[in-house]
């Protein structure tokens, strides 16, 4: 059954609307990328669904190519990971993603500003170090950077992992679990890990109004996020439809292109006014 959802998840998460033929880069070019700066967040909207208030962004990271234009991370992060630069990777995201939540705290916007983390990144050794120092130059509160972890990664070990993770949380960074429903969490991991927000994987939510499968994960998935004091995301909220699902069933925030896609910085304001108009 595992097996099976996974399948159904991933042939349900869109990745054919992003061209069919991925080009890869090897590990000069992502390196070069890397050093010219040419690696740039974006910014995706969550909004509560009760009140339509944007509560924070996730950052997802583009390449700005030279030559071949706006690069997916489904492109680039594996081979990071493969070349050990996801190091270097997320450094550079969490430095904007920290600078970008100085700017909108000055301009009295308290975005919670969520970053996708790797393995890699939680086992280096000085990844905490670079995130309570980045969280004190730029004087953002620890408890507005949510740190978001596939559940698929969630496998390795189990007690280096825990023990990461609990460091982390008592600093105050705030813990997410991403893609819920395609890893393999086992119910005492997410009873250990003191995890503030549990993300349905879009594969379970778009279509969920119409799907009666779909439609029984995504009501677990809910049901246990509560029960275990999460909040939880909707990933993926394209339609209407999507939206009223999970106004019905009390889902607390949203994400997705029928809200926003992700987008540089710049166009956040415009899209705030927009949203709130
Ligand atoms: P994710 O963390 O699950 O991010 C959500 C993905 O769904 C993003 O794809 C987003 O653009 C896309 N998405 C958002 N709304 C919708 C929607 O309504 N429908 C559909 N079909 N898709 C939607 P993206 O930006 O291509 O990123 C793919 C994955 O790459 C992310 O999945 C995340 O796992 C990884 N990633 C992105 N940025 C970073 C990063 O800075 N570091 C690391 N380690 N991984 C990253
Ligand atoms: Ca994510
Ligand atoms: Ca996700
Ligand atoms: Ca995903």
């Amino acid at each position: 059954l595992r097996m099976q959802l996974m399948k159904l998840a991933s042939s349900l998460s869109g990745q054919s609307e992003k061209g069919a033929v991925p080009k890869t880069y090897d590990v000069e070019a992502i390196k070069n990328a890397l050093n010219s700066g040419e690696l740039v967040n974006y910014y995706q909207p969550k909004v509560r669904v009760e009140t339509g208030e944007i509560v924070g962004v996730e950052t997802l990271v583009r390449w700005h190519h030279p030559v071949d234009g706006v690069i997916y991370p489904n492109q680039f992060i594996g081979a990071a990971e493969k070349y050990g630069l996801i190091n270097h990777l997320t450094q550079t995201v969490l430095e904007q993603a920290f600078a970008q939540a100085g700017i909108w705290q000055k301009l009295g916007c308290d975005l919670k500003v969520a970053v996708n983390v790797s393995m890699d990144n939680l086992t280096s050794l000085d990844f905490q170090d670079t995130v309570v120092r980045l969280a004190a130059e730029t004087e953002i509160p620890p408890n507005r950077i949510v740190l978001e972890i596939t559940e698929s990664q969630l496998m390795g070990d189990e007690r280096v992992l825990l023990e990461i993770l609990t460091r982390l949380r008592l600093k105050r960074f705030h813990l997410s679990i991403d893609d819920f429903g395609t890893g393999h969490s086992s119910l005492t991991q997410l009873r250990d890990i003191p995890f503030d927000e549990l993300k349905i994987d879009q594969g379970f939510v778009h279509h969920a109004s119409k799907d009666v499968t779909l439609r029984a994960i995504y009501d677990a998935s809910l049901a246990l996020a509560k029960q275990l004091n999460m909040e939880v995301v909707a990933e993926g909220v394209e339609s209407r439809e999507d939206w009223e699902l999970l106004r019905q069933t009390g889902c607390d925030l949203a994400q997705g292109n029928f809200i926003a896609q992700p987008m540089p910085a710049e166009e956040l304001g415009g899209w705030v006014k927009k949203w709130r108009a």
